[in-house]
């Protein structure tokens, strides 16, 4: 009986694994499979890859706080504190006195944009996004309506699915195609949501326009702004200090790992809603919370990123873009080249952000120009479908306020050399 059980199971398994084998091909003959280049190093504008010295291009880190000593040293008192890990979710027992500074610290941050503003911090980005989704649509018993930007973020693409509302997409920027899709809902609660700065193509939402129409048809805006935060407005308060708006209709989401250079995110919004979601919010109730010491980290981080030092990095930042932008477009047009990496349909889009990304088409020519980068001591990732539409795989090059002229400029010689 037993050897018939083994014997049973081991076929099963096998066959379980040559689904996944024969899938994994097709990925590989595709072009999209996707591999983890390891680091040995902190993230910084030069790292160890593989025995390597790279010059990166590739993280989100905006600001270069990831390897900022001051933002260590917080880190470590922070695990001094208040030890490794929370030991349970927020409503058991894992809720510290460093989660409640940061999030009083957040709240007030944005209270100029959001009424009575109150904050929550979430584990990850993508946990945040699946929690103000699903407790949105709870809180009309699923009679809500989601309208999705076209280019959102694949957490929000997921967290429209949990949720189980019914849904749209709507084009991307098209405020107008939006605007007639919600004046012909009848849903009791209507939810726009999208990216702020668009993660693959380094453009903004049109945002006054998006807290016009929302007002107008009485609609929730809810604005992921994960490459926002700390990069956007002269304080780094993200797009709703860069484009000064404030409405009762926001639902703000920030995250903490990127331009703020730790971990997590937030979800600011009028204290009732956060208080909703720490009564519904499964992703929010059902986790450990989040180290304490992550939370302490960011005090640190917050105030840096606010202060005189983040004003001057992002003063830095917009330099580096406006030199990267212009070198890239004297570079396509001098000489009439018509290739760059040796492929034929490359363009730079129209992003004034630290995404910077350079079209190339196919995935064959993107994995190429990124493993040519790579030879050259270049490290730039190739972003390709699901992630961005087929046929416009990209090199996504992210620009940091930790890179310096010099850098950037090796950057466009090594792109023209190829
Ligand atoms: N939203 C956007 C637009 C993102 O780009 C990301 C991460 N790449 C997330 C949400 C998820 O954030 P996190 O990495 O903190 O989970």
């Amino acid at each position: 009986m037993k050897g018939w059980l083994i014997k049973l199971r081991g076929k099963e398994m096998s066959t379980f694994l040559q689904n996944i084998s024969t899938q994994l091909q097709g990925i590989r003959s595709g072009g999209l499979y996707r591999t983890r280049q390891q680091t040995e190093s902190a993230c910084a504008p030069i790292v160890s890859v593989r025995g390597r010295s790279l010059l990166a291009f590739n993280s989100n880190d905006y600001l270069g706080f990831a390897g900022d000593e001051r933002i260590v040293e917080a880190f470590k008192e922070g695990l001094s504190m208040y030890g490794a890990g929370s030991g349970a979710s927020h409503l058991i027992s894992g809720h510290s006195q460093a989660h409640t500074n940061l999030e009083d610290k957040l709240a007030k941050l944005l209270s100029p944009y959001i009424e009575q503003a109150g904050a929550l911090y979430f584990c990850t980005g993508y946990m945040a996004n699946l929690a103000v989704m699903t407790s949105l649509v709870d809180s009309v018993k699923g009679e809500a309506e989601v309208f999705s930007e076209e280019r959102n973020h694949a957490s929000i693409i997921d967290a429209v699915r949990l949720s189980r509302a019914s849904f749209s997409v709507y084009p991307h920027c098209d405020t107008t195609a939006l605007l007639s899709l919600l004046q012909k809902s009848n849903a009791k609660l209507k939810i726009v949501v999208t990216d702020g700065v668009f993660s693959m193509d380094g453009d903004l939402a049109p945002l006054h326009e998006l807290v016009r129409i929302c007002e107008a048809e009485n609609a929730v805006l809810v604005v992921d702004d994960a490459h926002g935060f700390g990069v956007l407005g002269e304080r780094g308060k993200g797009i709703l200090e860069h484009c000064s708006v404030s409405s009762p209709h926001i639902i703000y989401m920030g995250t903490l790992g990127k331009a703020a250079g730790v971990s997590g995110a937030f979800v600011c919004a009028n204290s009732e809603f956060i208080d909703w979601m720490i009564q519904r919010a499964r992703p929010y109730i059902y986790t450990t919370a989040a180290p304490p010491a992550c939370a302490h980290a960011l005090l640190t981080s917050v105030d840096l990123l606010t202060g005189p030092e983040g004003i001057a990095k992002r003063k830095h930042l917009q330099e580096l873009i406006q030199f990267f932008k212009l070198g890239v477009s004297e570079q396509f047009t001098l000489g009439g080249q018509t290739a760059v990496l040796g492929c034929r349909d490359y363009r730079l889009l129209d992003s004034s952000t630290p995404i910077q990304p350079l079209i190339i088409g196919s995935n064959e020519d993107v994995l190429r120009a990124s493993e040519t980068l790579f030879e050259e001591g270049l490290w730039v990732t190739a972003i390709r479908a699901p992630t961005v539409p087929k046929a416009s795989a990209r090199l996504r090059i992210t620009l940091s306020a930790s890179h310096s002229t010099q850098q950037v400029e090796r950057l466009l010689n090594t792109l023209k050399k190829i």
